[in-house]
């Protein structure tokens, strides 16, 4: 579609959807009403600087249900973010927000130049996470076959990939490393399967990450974004051309602001992604603030889609890490950790990056009356450390390393930040 028309067609959606959430949101409506605005004065893509943004804080303050604007016997799915700090958000689809997000995923796959004739494996989570069903609803809408394998029992896969021919893949690109690793661990290489193209998200990655991956199953790599309050994996996607990430710009209107000042900000700067749901009826989102940093390019494309594009997000500006493609937050360590006797609640995360895997490494110290009963000596350590590991890994779905330290050896912080030191760089 040419842009003047997209343009058009934007803000013919981006009133309705005003108008929506005016008459069925009591958020929007008072948060409008105070800023003395009514629908009509939303008439264009550029009023949209009118609006008031929503925050996830908005979504939490709202928990469960309180943002929805179909009445609840039209949501027909439900899904959430992961727990957090405060409530994990939640988020409902109606049947027709279901097939809009099917068909967007579709374009996404076609983009990738999967047809009906590929086996499409989902290594993604399934379950309130967005990843596992909004790709497989996408690959069974194109027609192609969906093979649902989820996350985990990497060797199984390994031997699907082999014996079923499967020629493409939806993952986080950490995990489609592990799945390298283990396939090659198994005595197999890229010789002895069939993938051709891997769609890769949920998490930062970066071009080497790209290279390294494609080296290792022999398939081209492409980008995957979203994000569940928007609507899941399916918001943008690279082209053949992979220079930005295409923007279902026709359903999730983008903008980018200071994230600072909220000042709109130019193509091309950097700044924090904001996303409108232009035709979303279960929970649709004005201005939306991703805490994502990137940038939209502007200029036609060589693939011909007219769609706006955003470069690579650059980092995150909220507190919660994604290590090997799952969500960690600092609170969900320290709240294992309170569970074991002998650890104080004094402890540092530190992140790093090694041949582009995430590593984890809980630093904690022991209580004084634990440390004074003789467990200055290796093997008790050794224990405790074995015992914090596994229990991180049952709550947190994730392998640390654990060290034990001395009491009063780590050091103390009042903010959350310091607890975190994320050493990894992207490069
Ligand atoms: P949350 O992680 O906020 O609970 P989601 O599970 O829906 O919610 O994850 C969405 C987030 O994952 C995005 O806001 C973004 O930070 C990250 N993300 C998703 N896709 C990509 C990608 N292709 N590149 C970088 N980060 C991504
Ligand atoms: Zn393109």
């Amino acid at each position: 579609m040419p842009r003047e028309e997209l343009r058009m067609l934007q803000g013919k959606r981006l009133h309705k959807v005003v108008d929506y959430v005016y008459h069925n949101v009591p958020f929007y409506r008072e948060k409008m009403q105070a800023m003395d605005i009514t629908p009509d004065d939303i008439r264009s893509v550029d009023d949209i600087v009118k609006l008031p943004f929503t925050t996830k804080q908005d979504l939490r303050d709202n928990y469960p249900f309180g943002l929805l604007a179909a009445p609840q016997s039209e949501i027909v799915r439900v899904h959430a973010s992961t727990g957090t700090t405060g409530n994990p958000t939640i988020v409902g689809y109606t049947r027709k927000d279901i097939e809009i997000w099917s068909e967007c995923m579709t374009r996404c796959l076609s983009s990738y130049g999967i047809s009906r004739d590929d086996l499409f494996s989902v290594a993604y989570g399934y379950g309130l996470f967005t990843g596992g069903l909004g790709v497989h609803y996408g690959v069974e809408n194109l027609g192609a076959a969906v093979v649902p394998a989820s996350t985990g029992n990497t060797e199984k896969h390994v031997r699907l990939l082999r014996d079923l021919g499967i020629t493409g893949i939806a993952c986080t690109p950490s995990y489609a490393l592990h799945l390298a690793e283990t396939m090659e661990k198994m005595g197999l290489s890229k010789d002895d399967i069939k993938l051709r193209v891997g769609a890769f998200g949920a998490e930062p990655w970066t071009e080497n990450m790209r290279r390294e991956i494609e080296n290792r199953l022999g398939l081209k790599a492409y980008n995957i974004y979203g994000l569940s309050e928007i609507m899941g994996p399916c918001v943008s996607y690279e082209c053949e051309c992979q220079n930005g990430s295409h923007i279902n710009e026709d359903h999730f209107l983008p903008e980018i602001i200071d994230p600072v000042t909220c000042e709109p900000l130019g193509y091309g700067q950097q700044g924090e992604l904001v996303f409108t749901t232009l035709t979303k009826e279960g929970m649709p989102l004005l201005r939306y603030r991703t805490k994502d940093l990137s940038c939209l390019m502007d200029g036609e494309c060589g693939c011909g889609r007219t769609s706006v594009r955003m470069g690579k997000i650059t980092g995150r500006s909220d507190d919660m890490l994604i290590i090997r493609g799952i969500n960690v937050f600092p609170s969900q360590v320290e709240s294992v950790l309170l569970t074991i006797p002998e650890c104080a609640p004094h402890y540092k995360l530190i992140v790093e990056r090694h041949d582009n895997l995430d590593t984890l490494t809980v630093l904690v110290e022991i209580r004084q009356e634990y440390f004074d009963q003789g467990f200055d000596t290796l093997s008790p350590i050794t224990d405790l450390e074995k015992k914090v590991a596994a229990k991180l890994k049952s709550v947190l779905s994730i392998a640390a390393k654990v060290q034990i330290k001395s009491p009063n050896t780590i050091e103390r912080s009042e903010g959350k930040s310091r607890l975190v030191e994320d050493r990894r760089v992207l490069k």
